[in-house]
């Protein structure tokens, strides 16, 4: 098996005559590389973004950049210069031996306490195989994530909406999906609403409208989820961002669950009813996608 790629990065640029391939900085991820200190792994506080990458082409690079730096704004990080992120994802992609398929995760903390200086590290690995729950589909459980719909607007400071570091909570919630027997997680806001998975954007079919929900509730602007929609619109279906109730999902005639390396799996169980599955049209739109990467 071959070693992960892992390229260090300022991710906030220093003196403007240092150009960008001086600052990356292979490094080996089996040796350490982040002080005890740093507040990433002291306090979960950073940021991280998780690619898939296809026959060499990572998909959706800039939705992912965006969302970065999006991030970064949310935790009042310096201002990140995505260029230099950028190069160091493609170079290792460039490194790397798996040129099938592969993830690369982007890692940005906050530094050793005290220094206000953050770090970025960029990872590759190999992907999980992901194809039978795209072809099968996956059983998935509703569970609250405690929240009313609007916390984003009433509590920005809970960064509900962000991608941080801090995904004890998710982790949780995907082992309490495995003890009840199932794959994954839809979760539920207080006032009846749907949001998201905890590492995965919910997309709906209701006859020729595709919907997710809004983001405006606190949740990741999926990239998977915004490049399915392209596809889903040259297809003719009409897609829209809403807020949908808990008590709407039963009149879905499809629903999928969509994330970066998975793309997108069909919900085929929704706690005890069954859900029913799209197969030509998840089996299109998945190709499409992975089309994209070519
Ligand atoms: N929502 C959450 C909470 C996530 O963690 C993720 C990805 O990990 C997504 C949605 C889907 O985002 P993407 O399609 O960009 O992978």
């Amino acid at each position: 098996m071959s070693m992960p790629i892992c390229i260090i990065v300022s991710p906030v640029q220093e003196s403007a005559d240092e150009a960008i391939e001086g600052r990356l900085h292979l490094v080996d991820p089996h040796d350490p590389q982040v002080p005890v200190t740093d507040l990433g792994v002291t306090r979960g506080d950073g940021i991280f973004e998780v690619i898939g990458v296809v026959h060499g082409r990572p998909l959706a690079l800039d939705a992912h950049l965006r969302r970065l730096a999006n991030s970064a704004a949310m935790l009042d990080l310096p201002a990140l210069e995505l260029e230099a992120i950028r190069a160091a994802v493609l170079k290792t992609i460039d490194l790397d031996e798996h040129r099938e398929e592969l993830s690369v995760k982007i890692v940005v903390t906050r530094g050793v306490e005290g220094t206000g200086v953050p770090i970025c590290w960029v990872l590759s690995f190999q992907t999980d195989d992901h194809r039978a729950e795209r072809a099968e589909g996956i059983k998935v459980v509703l569970l609250s994530r405690g929240y009313p719909h609007d916390i984003a607007a009433r509590a920005p400071w809970l960064l509900t909406g962000a991608k941080t570091l801090s995904y004890a909570i998710n982790k949780a919630a995907l082992r309490e999906a495995a003890r009840r027997g199932a794959d994954d997680v839809i979760f539920t806001s207080t006032d009846g609403y749907v949001l998201e998975g905890p590492s995965a954007s919910l997309i709906m079919k209701f006859g020729q409208r595709i919907w997710t929900p809004s983001t405006a509730q606190g949740i990741l602007r999926g990239t998977t989820q915004g490049a399915a929609f392209e596809v889903f619109g040259r297809l003719g279906f009409a897609t829209a961002e809403v807020l949908v109730g808990v008590d709407q999902l039963a009149a879905a005639d499809a629903m999928w669950l969509a994330s970066s390396t998975r793309l997108l799996a069909p919900v085929r169980l929704l706690d005890e009813h069954d859900v029913p599955v799209d197969h030509d049209l998840t089996d299109t739109v998945n190709a499409a996608l992975l089309d994209t990467a070519r």
